[in-house]
Formats: structure tokens, sequence, C-alpha cells
């Protein structure tokens, strides 16, 4: 019998460390605090932003909410992330992705100071992560790190196969495992025998934008995986990039979708937003 891995169940925990973290910060005069920035009114970035203050709200994070025309320009947010940086009352800062068409999503990452890069996108906090230096990590991936220790996955010494290579998942995700003394393949659209490399893994972790690719034919026998993917069918069922009802049954222990990395990754935002203040 597989294990399933509930991201909300372990997210709520983690929620609830953190707003009793806060309690004993605020007893000390500290209040953290989170400005979100969001250009535009896609509705998908409205719920995802709102989720986000909710979340700072259930654990005590002050946030300030900067909702901003869709005409805004550039230079009008550099403006602001720059009066951000210096305002010492401010510990994170997070620009809700993606941006309308004319602003630079590389120049507006890189011009978030790397002490308040909550969501772990700026160069300098990537490459501390390579080099193993102190910094903000990425969410998604983070929280899968948190999965799989709070769900007693052991990590050292096992093959772990990533598919795929984005910048917020698939990468981040191979500098942790390999902090964690996993051996790690990445994957992407240009392997060459993917089912044979994925099913050398003792954990597989999918992140690909497909949704239901990954069926029983890719995964070993007693694996652990995690899928990132999130799809809405028609119906609006959610699912994954793993054909969950195929491959579970063949797993020791699988994630949901929803209910599995989804809820960990605005957790560790908030993990992130807290340990910013200690941050230096
Ligand atoms: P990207 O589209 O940026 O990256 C997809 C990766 O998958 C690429 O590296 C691509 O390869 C690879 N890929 C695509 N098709 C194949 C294929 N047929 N075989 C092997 N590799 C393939 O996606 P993201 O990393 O941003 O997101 C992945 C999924 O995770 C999405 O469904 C997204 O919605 C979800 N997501 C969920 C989050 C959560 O909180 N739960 C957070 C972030 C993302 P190549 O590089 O060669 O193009």
């Amino acid at each position: 019998m597989y294990q399933i891995i509930d991201g909300k169940a372990i997210s709520t925990s983690l929620k609830e460390e953190l707003k009793e973290k806060v309690t004993a910060l605020k007893e000390q005069g500290i209040e953290p605090c989170l400005a979100v920035i969001l250009v535009g009114e896609d509705p998908a970035s409205t719920v995802y932003v709102n989720n986000k203050k909710k979340a700072c709200e259930f654990i005590g994070i002050k946030s300030l909410s900067y909702e901003l025309p869709e005409t805004t320009t550039q230079d009008e947010l550099l403006a602001l992330i720059e009066k951000l940086n210096a305002d010492d009352s401010v510990n994170g800062i997070l620009v809700q992705l993606p941006l309308p068409k004319h602003i630079d999503e590389d120049a507006v990452i890189g011009a978030i100071s790397p002490l308040k890069d909550v969501d772990g996108f700026h160069p300098q906090s990537v490459g501390s992560l390579c080099i193993g230096r102190k910094g903000f990590v990425s969410c998604t991936p983070a929280g899968i790190i948190e999965l799989l220790k709070r769900s007693n996955v052991e990590i050292e010494g096992k093959e772990c196969v990533i598919i795929g290579r984005s910048n917020i998942v698939g990468k981040p995700m191979a500098l942790l495992m390999l902090r964690e003394n996993a051996t790690v393949t990445v994957c992407h659209s240009r392997t060459k025998n993917l089912k044979e490399v994925a099913k050398r893994a003792d954990i597989l972790i999918v992140a690909i934008g497909k949704p239901k690719m990954i069926t029983a034919e890719y995964v070993k026998e007693g694996a652990v995986v995690i899928d990132v993917g999130i799809h809405r069918l028609e119906g609006k069922k959610l699912c994954g990039d793993v054909d969950f009802d195929d491959v579970a049954p063949h797993t020791s222990a699988i994630t949901p979708v929803p209910g599995g990395v989804g809820p960990m990754t605005i957790a560790m935002l908030m993990k992130n937003c807290v340990d910013s203040v200690i941050f230096e």
C-alpha cells in the first residue's frame, strides 16, 4: 500500500509553526512585513496574490498590497521596488509573475534586493544556492524538500530523477536534491529514452506542464513520486503531470493533485518571509 503525501496537512503544520514564531517575534517588537506587487488584472494572478495575503494574515505577517494598473511602466515599477528596498520596515518583496509584456521580468527580478527576495528568483539567490551559500530558495522546490523530510522519505544516496529544467522548479530542485546528497539526473524535452531514465529513480520529481503524461511505464516499483504539475481539466477538475490512478499503486509514496506540492509553495513563501526578518 502506498502513502499519500498530504501537502495540505504538512503545509498547515508549517504555517502553525510560523504563526508561533511570528507571535514570539512580535513580543520582541519585530513585525515581519511582506510587500506584494501585482501589475494588471490577470485573474489567476489575482487569485494567487489574494491567497498569499490570506496566508500572511493567518500567520500574522503584515502585508502591503500594491495593485498597479496594466499600463504601469517599467520605470514606475522599478521606482517602487527601489523605494521598498530602502524601506527598513519591509522585509520581503514579491512581484507576482507574469508581468505585462512591455515590462522586462529579468530587470524587475534583478532590481529586488537579494535580502528581500522571498521568491528566491534573483540571480544572486540562485547563485548562492548553486555554491551552497545562504540565500532565499525558490518556494516550490524548497516545499518539496520539506514534504519529503516531513514524510520521512530518505534522500541521501538515493537516485533522484527530475523531469523539467525550468528556472523556478527543475533547476533549483536539482540543486536542492544535490545538497541533500541524492544522486541527481535532470531530464527535459530533448532527453532520449525518458522512460528508461525515469525508471531508475528512487525519487521521481515531475515538473513538465503536460497533464497526466507520466504513466506507470515511467516509474520503478516502490519509487516515491512527486507531481509538481497543475492543470484544470474540463469540468474544472484538477490534475497533475502524473496519471495518479495509473502510477500510485506502483509507488511507495506519491503526492496528489490537488493537495500535494501546491499548498507547500505558499507555506514556503511564508517561511521565507519570516526568515527574511533575520536574514542579513
Ligand atoms: P516550464 O514550462 O517552464 O518547464 C517545463 C519543463 O518540462 C521544461 O524544462 C521542458 O523541457 C520539460 N518538458 C516539456 N515537455 C517535455 C517532455 N515531453 N518530456 C520531457 N520534458 C519535457 O514549466 P514549470 O517548471 O514552470 O512548471 C511545470 C509544471 O508545474 C506546470 O504544470 C506548472 O503549472 C506547475 N507548477 C506548479 C507549482 C505549484 O506550486 N504546484 C509552481 C510552479 C509550477 P525544455 O527545457 O527542453 O523545454
